[in-house]
């Protein structure tokens, strides 16, 4: 193992769960280190590292003088959406702690879009009973809050906040049940070792366990592995949210472009080959019902037409490309539009979006195991339940950045024991594109025990493989993931959410979680 060094808090990702934890811990007098294992932060680049970057929608938040809105709204909106899976008493604060957090964000350097009153415009998206998403740049409010929060970063940087990009991390390294450091990977210096007292996870997603994803590259389900790896407890990891509009192109696999859900918000319908309207029927709200329900209307409709998509009829959305420039970029990058026209039909599919599960953590987001803290998409605070309403998940990365930065805090005089780390040089790890199209096949939108056991023997065969690349790595990460994910999802013999068993359709009176950890090499399912 080459360099060692050390912080009072380290934090693994550089997407709004982790910016938004570094720069509150730094500005309170923490030396804090931020792993990246994406490329430092350009503006300009094509494919981004952060989910964050890729936002369209935007930020679910109660104005303190929104008459229509309150805390209880919010609170009540997010709990029917989690079909009885969300828990109310990390929902609550989380949302509470909204405001304030985005407050923090615009003193940072985010803009949002206002009207001439300079109040912020409101959005509404499915499963929201008022307009309460602010946005910026119309569907741009990743690439906003993310410039914003890498600019702020760069400011900031000096010996109290340091980001080492490309750096992948590849262990925590645990002390007497306690993580007090990580090993990671750099082209450049090779491996190396940081000790803290806190080690904050902020990976992200694991969209890369699909085909195709709207997911960036790097949403491979590492730290869900790295925590599992270090015996935290995972949940809710069957529930995969997949958007019903993503966009199809002819055997294109990995990150495709999304194409929000405002704008059905503005009059876009969705049609299949026959011209044929594919939620007539199936949902009073009908293109504005939750997310589950329209993914699975529009595979059923793809079912019945035999077509490989369906279609976004945006003929009635006035002002296409200026209301929706992040979506025209994708459609012209993908040939389907030009600089001065938009198509009327926009192909689609239902495309694996949001992790609603991770890793156990408690409101402040620890982990079950000391030393280790959890925020964002990585974590399973209990605020997404069985199916995420839109626009809370970058509202929770804010919020619980905060709150890790405040238990940092707290822990920063503890002192760390340096261990010796024994990093296994082979793991089991599955090619990728085969685990992506069993996972594609039998573990999306329609799972039943034939197919999850079917893969879950697959996975279980991964054979072993030198982690050489950071591709390795990820490789191992889904594969380790993935079983989670199957076990999961076999273990919940009910459909609810974004989990749907065709062999057992209907939902249990009672909703219950149990969690998962990893022991001796087995996914073992335990008390939640
Ligand atoms: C297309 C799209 C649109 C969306 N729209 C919205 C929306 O409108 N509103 C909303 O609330 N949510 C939206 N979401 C979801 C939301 O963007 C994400 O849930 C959120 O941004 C996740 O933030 P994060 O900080 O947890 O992770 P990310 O922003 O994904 O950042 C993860 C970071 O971890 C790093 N990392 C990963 N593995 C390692 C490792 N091994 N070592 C070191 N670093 C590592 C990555 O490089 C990256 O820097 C959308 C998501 C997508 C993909």
């Amino acid at each position: 193992m080459g360099a060692q060094s050390r912080a009072d808090l380290v934090v693994i990702g550089a997407g709004i769960a982790g910016l938004t934890a570094a720069l509150s811990a730094s500005a309170a007098g923490l030396r804090v280190v931020v792993l990246n294992k994406g490329p430092a932060w350009v503006a300009e680049r094509a494919e981004q590292p952060t989910s964050t970057f890729y936002a369209q929608g935007g930020i679910a938040v109660v104005e303190p003088d929104n008459p229509d809105d309150s805390i209880n709204l919010h609170v009540s909106d997010t709990l029917a959406a989690g079909a009885g899976l969300t828990h109310a008493a990390a929902t609550r604060p989380i949302v509470t702690d909204g405001w304030p957090a985005i407050t923090e964000l615009v003193e940072r350097g985010a803009t949002f879009d206002r009207n001439a009153d300079g109040r912020f415009l409101r959005t509404r998206e499915g499963g929201h009973s008022v307009r309460r998403i602010i946005h910026a740049g119309g569907d741009a409010t990743g690439a906003q809050v993310q410039r914003a929060l890498g600019q702020a970063v760069t400011n900031s940087a000096g010996p109290n906040l340091v980001c080492i990009d490309d750096a992948a991390v590849t262990d925590l390294i645990k002390h007497d049940g306690v993580v007090v450091g990580a090993a990671y990977r750099t082209p450049d210096a090779g491996e190396a070792v940081i000790y803290a007292p806190t080690i904050l996870l902020a990976t992200g997603g694991a969209g890369h366990l699909y085909a195709a994803t709207t997911n960036p590259g790097g949403a491979t389900a590492d730290g869900i592995a790295l925590a599992l790896r270090a015996g935290a407890k995972v949940a809710d990891l069957e529930f995969i949210q997949f958007h019903p509009t993503m966009l199809y192109l002819d055997g294109a696999r990995g990150r495709r472009t999304l194409i929000s859900e405002a704008v059905r918000g503005e009059g876009g319908r969705l049609v299949d080959a026959d011209g044929k309207s594919v939620t007539a029927g199936v949902h009073p709200m009908g293109d504005l019902a939750p997310r589950d329900v329209v993914a699975r209307a529009v595979e059923a409709a793809m079912d019945r037409t035999g077509q490989p998509c369906v279609y976004l009829d945006v003929s009635g959305v006035d002002d296409f490309a200026r209301r929706f420039p992040t979506v025209t970029a994708g459609l012209r990058a993908a040939g389907l539009a030009t600089e001065t026209t938009t198509p009327d039909l926009i192909p689609v599919v239902p495309g694996a979006h949001y992790l609603c599960g991770g890793v156990v953590a408690t409101p402040a987001g620890e982990t079950s195991v000391p030393g280790l803290l959890v925020a964002g998409e990585v974590s399973r605070t209990g605020l997404h339940g069985a199916n995420r309403l839109a626009s809370n998940s970058l509202l929770e990365g804010l919020v619980m950045g905060r709150k890790a930065s405040a238990v940092a805090a707290e822990r920063r005089g503890l002192s760390v024991e340096e261990a010796l780390l024994s990093v296994p040089t082979s793991r089991p790890a599955m090619d990728r594109k085969a685990l992506q199209d069993l996972m594609s096949d039998e573990v999306a939108l329609q799972r039943s025990a034939t197919g999850l056991d079917a893969v879950a023997r697959r996975l279980g065969a991964a054979p072993t493989r030198a982690m050489k690349s950071v591709a390795d790595l990820e490789d191992a990460a889904l594969t380790l993931t993935a079983r989670a994910v199957v076990a999961a999802a076999r273990a919940r013999e009910e459909s609810r959410g974004c989990h749907a068993r065709v062999d057992f359709p209907d939902t249990a009176t009672e909703a219950t979680s149990r969690a998962f950890v990893l022991v001796n090499g087995d996914i073992v399912a335990v008390a939640d």
